[in-house]
C-alpha cells in the first residue's frame, strides 16, 4: 500500500510535465507494462493554439520540432474510382511553404520526449486500475489488477482514455458506438517491399472518401505506411457479416472484393497492397456525447478522451488533451499556495472545467462534421475545392 497525493491514471504526461516544472508532485499510475511495451499507433498533427503550445509552455518546443515531420501535411485526394481529385506532392498543387503549422509527429517519438522529460519514477508502470473508492475525508483509494492500493489520494485526474475508470466518479454517462468500425493495417519497409503503394501514397496521407465507407493511407517515420479501411456499419455487423476477423488473408479479401469490390483497380491494390499480419487491427469507434458537462467534483476530474471521447474524423483529439493538460495544470498552478486544502483543488477543477467543456464541444462537433464528410460521396469533390480555392 502506498500514499499520493496528486494522481494522475493513465497518460497525462504533459500534465505531468507542467505541474514539475512549476514544483508541484505528481504520479501517474500506467497500465502498460514499461514504454515499449505497446505500439502507439499512427501518427498525430499538432496544432500551434493546442498541441504545440501545450508543449510550448513545457518547454519542449524545440525538441519537437526536431521529431516533427511538416511533410507529412501533404495530402492526395482520390474518388472511389481511383481518379485523383487533388495531389500536393506534385509540382504547382505543393502546399505553400509557409503552411506547414500543423506537422505530423509519430506517437512513440512524441511519448519518449514528454517521458524523458519527467522526474525518474514519475510514470508507474504496471498499474492498471481495477476500482476506485472514496473515503470518508473525501480522498481517493486506488485499486490496481495487481493487488497494490494507493490511497488518500487528494486529487485524482483521469486521463485514461475512452473506457476510463475514473469517468464514472462524476458522470454516469458512457461512450456508445459511433457507427463507424476501423480495419487498420501496418506495411513495414514499404519502398522495398511495396514501392508501388510507397509511391502511390506519397509524402504524407492518401484519402479516399465515399458513401458510407473511407480508405485513408498515412505515411509514418521509419518507412511505413498505416492503412485504416472504414465501413459505416452497426455493430452487429462484424458478426453478420461473416467474416472471420482472426483471419486476415480473409478480412482483406472481404474489404478488396466486397466492401470496396466496385472501386477502382488501385484503390482495391492499395487493400491487397497492405498485407502485413503482424498488425491487422479491427476496431469499432466510440464516443462521448457531443457537449458532455457533469458539475463539479472537489477532488476528480478528467482529461483527453476520458473526458471527450470523440472518432478520430477531426484530427483533434490529441491536440484536445494536450489542450486540457496545459489549462488543468494552469487552474492548479494559480491555487498552487491552497492546493494543500480540498478548497484550492477544487477551485481549480472548476475553474478548469468551465474553460474545458465549451473547447470539447467545439473539438467534438468538428469531429462529428469531419465524421460525416468523410463518409460523404461528394466528400473528395468538396475537399478538392477546398484546395484549389487556397492554392489559387
Ligand atoms: C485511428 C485513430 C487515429 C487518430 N488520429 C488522430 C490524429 O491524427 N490527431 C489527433 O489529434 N488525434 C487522433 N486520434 C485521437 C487520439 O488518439 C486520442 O484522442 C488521444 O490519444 C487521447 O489521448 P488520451 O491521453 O486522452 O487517451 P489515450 O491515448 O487512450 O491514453 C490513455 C492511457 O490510459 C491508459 N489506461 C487505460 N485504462 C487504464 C487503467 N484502467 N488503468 C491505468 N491506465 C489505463 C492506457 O494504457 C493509455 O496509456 C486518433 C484516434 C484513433 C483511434
Amino acid at each position: 500500500m502506498s500514499n499520493a497525493n496528486n494522481a494522475v491514471i493513465g497518460a497525462g504526461l504533459t500534465f505531468a510535465r507542467l505541474l514539475q516544472q512549476n514544483g508541484i508532485s505528481v504520479t501517474v499510475y500506467e497500465a502498460e507494462s514499461d514504454r515499449h511495451s505497446r505500439n502507439q499507433g499512427g501518427s498525430l498533427d499538432l496544432h500551434p493554439k493546442y498541441g504545440q503550445k501545450a508543449l510550448s509552455e513545457a518547454g519542449l518546443l524545440n525538441e519537437f520540432r526536431k521529431i516533427a515531420r511538416p511533410e507529412g501535411e501533404c495530402i492526395k485526394l482520390i474518388d472511389k474510382d481511383g481518379n485523383v481529385l487533388a495531389d500536393e506532392n506534385v509540382d504547382g498543387n505543393r502546399r505553400p511553404a509557409d503552411d506547414t503549422d500543423k506537422p505530423e509527429v509519430d506517437r512513440t517519438a512524441l511519448r519518449d520526449l514528454l517521458l524523458d522529460s519527467l522526474k525518474p519514477d514519475t510514470v508507474q508502470w504496471g498499474c492498471r486500475v481495477d476500482h476506485i473508492e472514496e473515503a470518508a475525508n473525501g480522498t481517493h483509494d486506488v485499486h490496481f489488477t495487481n493487488g497494490a492500493v494507493t490511497t488518500g489520494i487528494t486529487l485524482l485526474i483521469g486521463a485514461d482514455g475512452a473506457f476510463s475508470k475514473v469517468r464514472p466518479l462524476v458522470t454516469d454517462v458512457e461512450p456508445f458506438y459511433s457507427g463507424i468500425t476501423m480495419v487498420t493495417q501496418w506495411v513495414m519497409d514499404a519502398s522495398t517491399k511495396k514501392p508501388w503503394l510507397d509511391r502511390y501514397v506519397g509524402a504524407g496521407s492518401l484519402m479516399m472518401f465515399d458513401e458510407g465507407r473511407l480508405l485513408i493511407c498515412q505515411r509514418q517515420s521509419g518507412d511505413s505506411i498505416r492503412t485504416y479501411a472504414s465501413p459505416r456499419k452497426p455493430l452487429s455487423w462484424t458478426k453478420e457479416s461473416g467474416i472471420d476477423w482472426n483471419d486476415y488473408t480473409a478480412v482483406r479479401k472481404a474489404f478488396a472484393e466486397d466492401y470496396f469490390g466496385n472501386c477502382g483497380d488501385d484503390v482495391k491494390r492499395v487493400l491487397n497492397e497492405c498485407d502485413d499480419d503482424a498488425h491487422l487491427d479491427m476496431r469499432h469507434l466510440y464516443m462521448l456525447p457531443i457537449g458532455l458537462t457533469w458539475s463539479s467534483k472537489p477532488s476528480v476530474t478528467l482529461l483527453g478522451d476520458a473526458a471527450h471521447l470523440m472518432t478520430p474524423f477531426g484530427g483533434v483529439g490529441v491536440n484536445a488533451a494536450m489542450a486540457d493538460s496545459l489549462y488543468l495544470a494552469k487552474a492548479l498552478i494559480t491555487q498552487k499556495s491552497n492546493l494543500h486544502t480540498q478548497e484550492g483543488i477544487s477551485r481549480a477543477i472548476e475553474a478548469y472545467e468551465q474553460d474545458m467543456f465549451p473547447r470539447a464541444e467545439f473539438f467534438a462537433k468538428k469531429t462529428y462534421d469531419g465524421l460525416e464528410h468523410h463518409f460523404r460521396a461528394t466528400g473528395g469533390q468538396e475537399w478538392s475545392e477546398k484546395f484549389k480555392k487556397r492554392n489559387s
